[in-house]
């Protein structure tokens, strides 16, 4: 009987076309991330489902209505990650990194949320994520925002993302704004969608980040947070905002940015396109000075963001902006008597010879017609060829495949290396 098992709804593969050009990215987001001195942290896939309860709040959309829970067989409540964050926090915490000193750490990798799946939107997706501890000043917000634009100028799509850029104030200033915009939104109950309604008096300023068009039409009267603003959110915010204008960074404000996880206080932001439809967020992140305390820590300030390695690679093709063509340096064939053996020495002197070369060796035999058809679908640009004259002198002979109007030439082996890195680096 065939065994008819298909990849879970939502979670893709990444097929070796797919892996070239994640890889591509990959390398420019691990370059930069390394050259802000950020370190690589790498924490469990799962986790405590009580984790991400008490990080990510009760009653946000992640942790209602999206997270892979189950029990395990020893019976205890475990989670799929559905971000980052938390699970940093608790690595941070247990092994005690963040304990009255700063702390600088990225991480990359799969998370997952039950949710729709449509495009830019899946059910296991990647985000490379940012979290600096023991910072307080806007500074350190600040170059996070510019370290992800400067991810985004390094791709080539820093023209097609705008910053929206918001402050949330301090949780004081946000309970004190709560008891007014609920006030608000009981006073125009009827005209809320049904999320709106459900989010009144569970998590109220999530409705100003509503899609709804009435609910956003009815939002144009509504309080604003701004207004409760004291001193130190001001003071802190404007800060920012120098700090990215000298650098020549443009942002919107958007005083409806309210993110979707409750952890957040002070700064919040996030890199929008509109070249990739309803998903259209690239990146997001703020400011979560409670976070640590509320899993148990000491006070700790703390900022990050995460961005949608998805949606990223989505809006470099939509733009062409990677290299899509995969090619092989060197491909070693031949035909003659114990050509295996000899395939593969030379082979392995050619790759201990040259650094961060492809050679990719000839298996399987066949007449030579049938090995150039293989070198060419590879893609190769130099075919290292021996036949029988080459066996007995010790010799190759070198063809360049991208020239078809290049002579050939039969060498040895050492002098061999030369002539291939000339063409290579052509
Ligand atoms: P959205 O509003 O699109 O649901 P979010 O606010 O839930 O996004 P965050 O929790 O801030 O997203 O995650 C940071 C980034 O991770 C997002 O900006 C997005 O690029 C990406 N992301 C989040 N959820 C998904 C998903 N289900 N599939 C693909 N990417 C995702
Ligand atoms: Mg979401």
């Amino acid at each position: 009987m065939a065994l008819n098992v298909q990849a879970i709804r939502g979670m893709n593969d990444l097929l070796p076309e797919d892996t070239f050009v994640w890889q591509q990215v990959e390398k420019v987001l691990r370059d930069t991330v390394n050259s802000y001195g950020f370190s690589e942290i790498r924490m469990p896939i799962v986790e405590s489902t009580h984790l991400f309860s008490r990080a990510i709040g009760e009653v946000t959309d992640v942790v209602e209505k999206e997270m892979y829970t189950f029990e395990d067989r020893s019976g205890d409540s475990l989670s799929l990650r559905p971000e980052g964050t938390a699970g940093c926090v608790r690595a941070c915490l247990e092994h005690n990194l963040i304990y009255n000193q700063e702390q600088r750490l990225w991480y990359m990798g799969p998370m997952f949320r039950h949710e729709r799946p449509q495009k830019g939107r899946y059910r296991q997706f990647h985000q490379l994520g940012l979290e600096a501890f023991g910072l307080e000043g806007p500074d350190i917000d600040a170059q996070l925002i510019e370290l992800s634009y400067s991810i985004f100028k390094k791709l080539g799509i820093a023209d097609n993302l705008t910053l929206q850029l918001n402050t949330l104030g301090s949780s004081e200033e946000r309970a004190e704004y709560k008891k007014e915009l609920v006030a608000f939104l009981e006073k125009n109950f009827d005209s809320l969608d049904e999320d709106s309604k459900r989010r009144t008096h569970t998590n109220p300023l999530r409705v100003l980040d509503s899609k709804d068009e009435k609910v956003q039409a009815l939002l144009k009267d509504a309080p604003k947070l701004s207004s409760y603003f004291k001193e130190e959110t001001r003071s802190h915010f404007e800060k920012l905002r120098a700090i990215l204008e000298a650098l020549n960074i443009n942002y919107e404000i958007n005083e409806n940015l309210v993110r979707g996880l409750d952890y957040y206080n002070l700064t919040v932001f996030e890199w929008v396109t509109k070249d990739l439809g309803a998903q259209g967020t690239v990146c997001g992140g703020g400011r979560y000075d409670g976070l640590v305390s509320q899993l148990g820590g000491s006070e700790t300030k703390a900022v990050g963001f995460a961005i949608g390695l998805e949606r990223l690679v989505l809006l470099l093709t939509t733009l062409n902006k990677l290299d899509t063509t995969k090619t092989n340096d060197i491909y070693v064939l031949g035909m003659g008597e114990n050509i295996e053996v000899h395939l593969a020495k030379v082979s392995s002197y050619l790759r201990n010879s040259l650094n961060n070369v492809k050679v990719f060796t000839h298996c399987g035999g066949g007449n030579f017609k049938k090995q150039f058809k293989k070198a060419d679908k590879t893609n190769t640009k130099v075919a290292i060829i021996l036949g029988d004259e080459e066996i007995k002198e010790n010799k190759v002979t070198i063809k360049n495949m991208f020239d078809k109007d290049a002579e050939q030439v039969t060498v040895s082996l050492e002098d061999s290396i030369d002539i291939i890195n000339n063409i290579l680096n052509k």
